[in-house]
């Protein structure tokens, strides 16, 4: 798996690495909130090792702008505050478990076992306008050509070709695809269909993301 660790205590961090590295896992490490969701922005993570006090913000925020982006990822909190009222606040808060420090590697990495095991959806791969993509396997392949999204891109992607041949506006998508919480101005989506049609077009066909003046976008049907 590709775990992100969120942890600004070194000897924390290059214990958790170590170990879930020796176990096969690929880990990353922000050791800011900042750092934390910039990263979750931009890269696909199977499961999110959130430290709850960090420097310059709190764990419980960035994990509640984890699940503002509609982000299911699986978060794992990881911290010295273990009254049962944080827990059960965190719990309903969107983190799928908790692990108080100090905990034995072995703790975590059964942990990250069951998080594993329940992060297997049902395969569903859309195959619209000749792009086929695979939501289970984060793949998206247009011809015999695999793009490399990032996971803003694929998830905007993944909604205009859940509602193919419907003209979706600009509003629609940044509520769909950055969630209801994210404060910005709709051009951002201009700027993410941009991005989605200079990996997915072929020169001298038509771009299967069409726009419609004063409207929107939509998906072509084939
Ligand atoms: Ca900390």
């Amino acid at each position: 798996m590709r775990i992100l660790l969120v942890e600004d205590e070194d000897r924390i961090a290059s214990f958790v690495t170590k170990g879930l590295g020796a176990e096969g896992h690929s880990v990353e490490r922000a050791s800011t909130a900042r750092e934390a969701l910039s990263l979750a922005r931009d890269e696909d993570y199977d499961l999110v090792l959130l430290d709850l006090i960090l420097p310059d913000s709190n764990g419980r925020e960035v994990l509640r702008r984890l699940r503002s982006t509609q982000q299911a990822t699986p978060v794992l909190v990881l911290s010295a505050l273990g009254d049962v009222e944080n827990k059960v606040d965190l719990l309903d808060s969107g983190a799928n478990d908790y692990l108080t420090k100090p905990f034995a590697f072995a703790e975590l990495a059964a942990r990250v076992r069951a998080l594993a095991r329940q992060d297997q959806p049902r395969s569903d791969v859309i195959e619209v306008s000749g792009i086929t993509l695979d939501t289970r396997a984060r793949t998206v392949i247009r011809g015999d050509k695999q793009m490399s999204l990032t996971s803003r891109e694929f998830a905007l992607l993944e909604y205009l070709m859940r509602h193919v041949g419907q003209v979706l506006g600009r509003q629609q998508l940044l509520q769909a695809v950055w969630g209801p919480n994210y404060h910005t101005s709709s051009n951002v989506v201009d700027v993410y269909i941009r991005y989605l049609r200079r990996k997915l077009d072929i020169p001298g066909a038509h771009s299967p993301i069409e726009t419609v003046r004063g409207a929107g976008y939509r998906v072509r049907r084939d």
